[in-house]
């Protein structure tokens, strides 16, 4: 049978939570161009946040989200997340997610920006894995069926509505077509798309991509958050050490010893991310280094080895000892604010087009996600999609949001002559060199000129990293149009010819094809 209720495409939290969900209302396909596991979730340390505390409150944890979000979050959107979240949190647990206790209680721990303990975490710092496996194997329980090493690669419409969708085998090259009343985007992000990141490979901005050919609204491709604290040594790929590491009370040094972040921001050392990337940057050029060192070797090594067993010993292999030694880290690209543009059913403006996950945008975390609030973002509007569908309410209608926005432009550009095609390695040092931490009017037009020349010169994709490099090439456009729109600085996207917030900026930019 080629036909389902509901396809799902993607298989890290947000695909499986939505699978398990779906199979109670009809046909459920999941299908992942990599085996089950391979996805961003799997690397998640720090946690889910929720207000479950004593000293916590759904209005305490709206007012962190907002201010995190600096003037571009969707009120009504946060409320929901915020109100969602504690009902959620006992689903997961139920579902089976070994959430680590503490004299009976879950554990909470405080992560940066946020006002109170709040962030719930398994296995110590290897929360996301727990939440894959135990996702995955209720999901194999249930028999629901999972296409492996199956990419999709064009969404199929006709009147504005979903028929279905288009799947690349990555074996054997061949395609298939399955048709569907309810789609499901699931696809995750595009931290590929820089030279340093903390995503896995999957990382691509294959849903971006697939909805805007179709006609998805595509907003606040501007935003993209740089984790300030990547591990930072010769030949190793850049690996997350968690902001929890500072929540525990990890000092962050530059490259002569000197505890900097008090300079920068009142919080010290849990500054929101994108004021503790832009401080490690100008203490890097400050003293000529590639890196600064996050500290915790006062912190007792029990504490360390119990709290960030992950960490610890994934640094333990390469060599270093952390609770001696000085951790060197760096900033590095680690999640897409915008995406597909969503209402607060998870509903695009394509009919049967839906979108959870890092890939959507659902307004929540506006110009900066505040830490650990993605997972908890996935679960809370999957089960909206869920609910939403169910009903068998209408579908069809455009994704009403009172965001204030601006149309994005995808100029041509002087995409005249030829330039030969890029490969993954200048695609990602282009816009690691011209769409990072800090931008400008100058290299932002240049990455666009390049990315527009690079759309029009590369091949028709045949297999899964030709299709790759085309999704990251248009992400790529999206994300460099949009922040040379943006004159000003707010959140994650900074500009450094205009480094200050402006009021007339308070909205949101939508591109659509
Ligand atoms: C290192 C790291 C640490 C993090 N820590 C935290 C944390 O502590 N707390 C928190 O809340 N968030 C954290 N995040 C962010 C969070 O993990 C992600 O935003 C979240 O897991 C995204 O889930 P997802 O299901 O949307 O995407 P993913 O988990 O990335 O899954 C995407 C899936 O889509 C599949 N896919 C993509 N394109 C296609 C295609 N064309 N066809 C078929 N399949 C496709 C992929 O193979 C994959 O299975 C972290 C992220 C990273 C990278």
């Amino acid at each position: 049978m080629n036909r389902y209720d509901y396809i799902i495409i993607g298989s890290g939290i947000a695909g499986l939570y939505m699978a398990l969900l779906a199979r109670e209302q009809g046909s459920v396909l999941v299908i992942t161009k990599g085996s089950i596991e391979d996805c961003n979730t799997r690397h998640a340390q720090g946690g889910i946040a929720a207000a479950i505390g004593r000293d916590d409150s759904p209005d305490l944890h709206f007012k962190d989200t907002i201010e995190a979000g600096d003037g571009l979050c969707d009120e009504a959107a946060v409320r929901i997340l915020v109100d969602e979240a504690p009902a959620r949190i006992a689903e997961l647990v139920n579902l089976g997610v070994p959430f680590d206790t503490l004299n009976g209680r879950i554990a909470l721990t405080l992560e940066a920006a946020h006002s109170v303990p709040r962030i719930l975490h398994a296995g110590g710092d290897a929360t996301g894995e727990h939440i894959e496996v135990t996702l995955s194997r209720r999901v194999r329980a249930a028999r629901i069926p999972v296409l492996e090493d199956s990419q999709a690669t064009e969404i199929l419409v006709e009147k504005n509505t979903v028929k279905g969708i288009k799947v690349l085998d990555c074996h054997t090259g061949s395609m298939e077509t399955f048709e569907c009343r309810n789609l499901i985007l699931a696809t995750g992000g595009a931290g590929q798309l820089f030279k340093f990141n903390t995503n896995s490979d999957i990382a691509t901005g294959d849903g971006i991509a697939l909805a805007f050919k179709v006609g998805a609204e595509i907003i606040d491709m501007e935003f993209f958050q740089f984790h300030p604290t990547a591990l930072h040594l010769p030949g190793v790929t850049p690996f997350l050490i968690s902001e929890a590491v500072r929540g525990e009370g990890g000092i962050l040094r530059n490259a002569e010893g000197h505890p900097f972040m008090p300079e920068y921001a009142p919080q010290g050392d849990l500054a929101p991310r994108d004021v503790a990337a832009r401080s490690i940057l100008y203490e890097m050029k400050k003293t000529g280094s590639d890196r600064v060192f996050l500290d915790v070797a006062h912190l007792s090594p029990y504490v360390i080895t119990t709290r960030f067993p992950h960490i610890y010993r994934f640094c333990l292999d390469h060599g270093l000892d952390i609770t001696k030694e000085p951790v060197p880290v760096a900033p590095a690209a680690h999640y897409m604010m915008g995406g597909i543009k969503t209402n607060s059913w998870g509903e695009t403006n394509v009919s049967g087009l839906f979108a959870t996950g890092e890939t959507a945008c659902t307004g929540v975390h506006g110009a900066n996600r505040l830490a650990s609030n993605s997972m908890m973002e996935v679960v809370v509007f999957s089960k909206r999609i869920m609910e939403r569908t169910a009903r068998g309410a209408e579908t069809g209608s455009s994704a009403a949001s009172k965001r204030q926005e601006v149309k994005g432009k995808l100029s041509e550009r002087r995409v005249a002559g030829s330039s030969p095609a890029p490969s993954f390695t200048s695609l990602q040092q282009l816009a690691w060199n011209n769409l990072g931490v800090i931008r400008g009017r100058d290299g932002l037009s240049r990455a666009a000129d390049a990315l527009a020349m690079w759309q029009h010169s590369l091949p028709s994709p045949t297999d899964r990293p030709s299709h790759e490099l085309n999704n990251l090439v248009l992400t790529g456009r999206l994300i460099a149009e949009a922040a040379l729109q943006r004159e000003e600085s707010r959140g994650a996207h900074f500009r450094s010819d205009f480094p200050e917030k402006s009021t007339e900026w308070q909205r949101h930019i939508v591109f659509t094809a």
